[in-house]
């Protein structure tokens, strides 16, 4: 990843610098005109698209199906094509925490305006060498000072205490612990699902495709689409996750690192699953030192419970270019991590016998602050994007803001 120091607002300034474009491809139909488009359908996007519509807006939200085939598909993916994202707090970023606890009122109101439930709360557990700290997971005075900022409750473990609080894992000895309790766990597809349905209800219009072109016009944006129709809108909402570049909607780009992710599903054969929070653990102090993130057992649309893990080899997988989007949503993610990932699921939880192993491509889109994107690019065009591996938890909030 590039060491040289971005601001938002020099990002920002540089990307307001956009002259009106004029860029169509395929060929457009006459439509109704909206207030508001929304490009992509995903938790930003959804959400976004839900606010506006909540608030009495005109708008429009476009975005593709997933699709079946993920290793034929020549159009746009996403990053939540999932059942489960962590909703975490213990951290020493302070926007994050806004951003998250803010979007938790959303989700409330999301899940009982559409009977659609996709939001728990569950204890989260990090786990490292005792020794140990960083900038990030492991900055333990950070979350601390953050946790009492926002009221964040957590609860620090040695070696004994983890083992008494948590007997079905094996953690090495010598470990520190930080638990949370009212953590939780997100069903990121239920969650598109619930945050459109209820846009829906209040007269937002969802398209299923793909915008190809923005046609900036004199009195509004013609919106063309891949099925060779367009919309037109008073002003365009992007957000489109790690698609914001390629889908070439703006003139110039906006500075974004995107990394491939390879989560690993493992299977958990039988009807005994492990009771388990969601954890992150570290195994020893060194910068390459092995990582796992693991989800509790959560059941897929096959019908099957799988524990979702991963490892922390994005660091090693950027994608090189606009191109390499998708062959690495096509392909298989970096091909010794499903080993990886049961070899230490193993070894942390003995009880456990795995079944087998498959990875699911996901990718992750980083800003140069580590913070989302929401703004506008000019008068007529916004982004909400840059996930920054936090973009579902802190959705709703972000989607309001835009
Ligand atoms: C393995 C993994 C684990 C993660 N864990 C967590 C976690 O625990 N907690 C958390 O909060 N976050 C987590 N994240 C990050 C989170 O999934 C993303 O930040 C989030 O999905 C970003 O939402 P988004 O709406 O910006 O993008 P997306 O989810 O990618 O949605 C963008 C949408 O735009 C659509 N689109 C793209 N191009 C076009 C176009 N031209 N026209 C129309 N539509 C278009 C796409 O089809 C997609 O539906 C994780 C990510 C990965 C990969």
């Amino acid at each position: 990843m590039s060491t040289q120091k971005f601001t938002r607002r020099s990002v920002l300034a540089g990307a307001a610098g956009l002259t009106a474009s004029l860029v169509v491809r395929g060929s457009a139909g006459a439509s109704k005109r909206h207030r508001f488009a929304v490009v992509g359908r995903g938790p930003m996007g959804a959400a976004a698209a839900r606010h506006l519509a909540t608030a009495g807006e005109d708008v429009v939200v476009v975005g593709p199906e997933e699709p079946e085939d993920w290793s034929q598909h020549e159009g746009a993916f996403a990053s939540h094509y999932d059942e489960g994202r962590q909703f975490e707090l213990a951290s020493s970023e302070k926007v994050l925490v806004r951003l998250a606890k803010d979007s938790v009122r959303g989700f409330q109101e999301v899940e009982k305006a559409t009977g659609i439930a996709f939001f728990r709360r569950h204890s989260n557990l990090r786990v490292g060498p005792a020794g140990f700290s960083d900038d990030h997971y492991y900055n333990w005075d950070g979350i601390d000072a953050v946790g009492r900022e926002f009221g964040v409750e957590t609860v620090h473990l040695d070696d004994q205490g983890l083992s008494e609080k948590f007997p079905q894992f094996r953690f090495e000895s010598g470990s520190r612990g930080l638990v949370e309790p009212n953590g939780g766990v997100i069903n990121p597809r239920r969650m598109v699902k619930a945050q459109l349905r209820a846009a829906e209800a209040n007269r937002a219009t969802v398209i299923s495709d793909e915008v190809l072109a923005l046609n900036r016009r004199s009195g509004d944006i013609e919106v063309v689409l891949k099925n060779g129709k367009s919309i037109s809108a008073d002003q365009v909402l992007i957000a489109a996750g790690a698609f914001t570049n390629s889908a070439k909607l703006l003139e110039r780009r906006l500075v974004m690192y995107l990394y491939g992710v390879t989560a690993v599903l493992v299977e958990v054969p039988g009807e005994s699953r492990p009771d388990m929070p969601t954890f992150t653990c570290r195994f020893g102090s060194e910068e390459k030192s092995p990582v796992c993130f693991a989800m509790p057992p959560l059941q897929y649309p096959d019908g099957r419970w799988y524990i979702k893990g991963a490892t922390a080899s994005s660091v090693d997988s950027p994608i090189a270019g606009d191109d390499g989007i998708g062959p690495w949503f096509r392909g298989k993610g970096v091909g010794e991590d499903p080993k990886l990932v049961v070899g230490m699921l193993r070894k942390l939880l003995p009880g456990f016998e795995p079944g087998k192993a498959r990875a699911l491509p996901c990718m992750v889109s980083y800003t140069p602050t580590g913070n989302p994107y929401i703004d506008r690019i000019d008068e007529r065009v916004g982004v909400a994007v840059g996930g920054n591996a936090w973009g579902v938890m802190t959705s709703d909030e972000i989607g309001r803001m835009a």
